[in-house]
């Protein structure tokens, strides 16, 4: 059988197409991200950082705490991964310093515009 949708090779067996499903699931993901994103920038609360392949990755904020996390950048994040946190003011300045990911930044700064309204 054939995903309608992304015309992609599906198990008969399955009612939905994971693919579509899991790119379903990873743009509610990243629209749950404006709230809490929203608190980071109020200063009430702080982005997770974790240390893995070599540089610093953000990670994102999750429905639940069983459910399976990712950075930004899209890589899956391992709970051995080393934990850090930052504030806005700290991640702009890493970023200037070149410690952080710049894709993760990318993604943090394009939702922070979405999170945020212009207040003029
Ligand atoms: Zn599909
Ligand atoms: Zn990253």
């Amino acid at each position: 059988m054939t995903c309608k949708k992304c015309n992609r090779l599906m198990p008969d067996n399955m009612m939905a197409c994971p693919a579509c499903t899991d790119r379903a699931n990873r743009a509610a993901l990243r629209t749950y991200q404006l709230h809490p994103l929203r608190k980071v920038a109020e200063g009430g609360a702080r982005l997770v950082t974790r240390h893995m392949r070599g540089g610093r990755h953000i990670q994102m904020f999750a429905w639940n705490k069983d459910a399976e996390q990712y950075t930004f950048c899209g890589e899956a994040v391992d709970p051995a991964h080393r934990r850090g946190s930052l504030t806005l003011d700290e991640l702009v300045d890493a970023a200037e310093r070149g410690t952080v990911c710049e894709k993760c930044h990318l993604q943090v700064g394009d939702l922070m515009v979405e999170a945020l309204p212009c207040s003029a």
